[in-house]
C-alpha cells in the first residue's frame, strides 16, 4: 500500500508511522530524517537554512529527495510517507511520481487532533539530552523529577515545545493542512482518524480503516 500521514505536531504521527510500516513491512520515508541525515552534504545543509529557521524546505528540494527515494526498489510494494507532502505543489508532484510509474496513493490517514491534545502532550514532553530517553510530564514521568531514570541525567524541554512555540506550530500546520486535506478528500482518498487516543488503540484504528479502505477502494471512512 502507498500511504501518507497527515497530522499536527503532538498527534503521534511519526511514532503511528514508524509503527505502521513495521507492520505492514513498507520503508517508512521520513523528509525529516531525510534532511537530518543529509546534514553533511550541499542538500543537508541547505536544508538546515531554512530547518532552523522553523521555516518549510522549499519544494523542489523536497520534491527532489522524495522522487529519488521513491525509485528505489523497496518502494515498490508500498510506502508510509511522514512529514510529505506539506505542500499541495508536493502532493501535485507525488500523484506525478507515482502516475509515472503507473500507480497511484490508496490512502492518506489525516490522524485528526484537537489542538487542546496536541498542546498537552507537546508541553508535557521531556527529554534526556544525553542517551535521548523520552519521558512525559503527566503520563511517564521520571522516578526523580527532573532527572533521567537511565544515565541520571538533567532531563531538557525542547525549545520548540515551549508553550509559545507550540501555538505558533499549530497555527503554522493548520494553515498549510487545510488544503492538503481539502485536495486528497476531492480525490477520494483520505481517512480521517481520531488521535485523541491511546498510542495502541490509535494503532488499531489506522490498520482496521486501511483494511476498510483496501476492502472498498471508493468509499472511504471516517473513524471513530
Ligand atoms: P519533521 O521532522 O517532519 O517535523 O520536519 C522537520 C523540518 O524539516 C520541518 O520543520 C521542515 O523545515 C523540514 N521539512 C520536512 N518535511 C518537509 C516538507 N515536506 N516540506 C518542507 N519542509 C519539510
Amino acid at each position: 500500500m502507498r500511504i501518507v500521514l497527515l497530522g499536527p505536531p503532538g498527534a503521534g504521527k511519526g511514532t503511528q508511522a514508524v509503527g505502521l510500516a513495521r507492520e505492514r513491512r513498507l520503508p517508512h520515508i521520513s523528509t525529516g530524517d531525510a534532511f537530518r541525515a543529509a546534514a553533511a552534504t550541499p542538500m543537508g545543509l541547505k536544508a538546515k537554512e531554512y530547518m532552523s529557521a522553523g521555516k518549510l524546505v522549499p519544494d523542489e528540494i523536497v520534491i527532489g529527495v522524495v522522487e529519488e527515494r521513491l525509485r528505489q526498489d523497496d518502494c515498490r510494494r508500498g510506502f508510509v510517507l511522514d512529514g510529505f507532502p506539506r505542500t499541495v505543489p508536493q502532493a501535485e508532484a507525488l500523484d506525478r511520481m507515482l502516475a509515472a510509474q503507473g500507480t497511484r496513493l490508496d490512502a492518506v490517514v489525516n490522524v485528526d487532533t484537537p489542538d487542546s491534545v496536541c498542546q498537552r502532550r507537546l508541553s508535557g514532553r521531556r527529554l534526556c539530552p544525553q542517551c535521548n530517553a523520552g519521558y512525559h510530564v503527566e503520563w511517564m514521568p521520571p522516578t526523580i523529577e527532573g532527572t533521567c531514570d537511565t544515565c541520571g541525567a538533567k532531563l531538557i524541554q525542547r525549545a520548540d515545545d515551549q508553550p509559545e512555540s507550540i501555538r505558533e506550530r499549530l497555527r503554522v500546520y493548520h494553515e498549510q493542512a487545510a488544503p492538503l486535506i481539502r485536495y486528497y478528500s476531492g480525490r477520494g482518498v483520505l481517512i480521517d482518524v481520531p488521535g485523541d487516543q491511546e498510542v495502541t488503540a490509535l494503532a488499531g484504528c489506522i490498520c482496521d480503516s486501511l483494511d476498510k479502505a483496501a476492502a472498498c477502494p471508493q468509499q472511504r471512512t471516517h473513524a471513530g
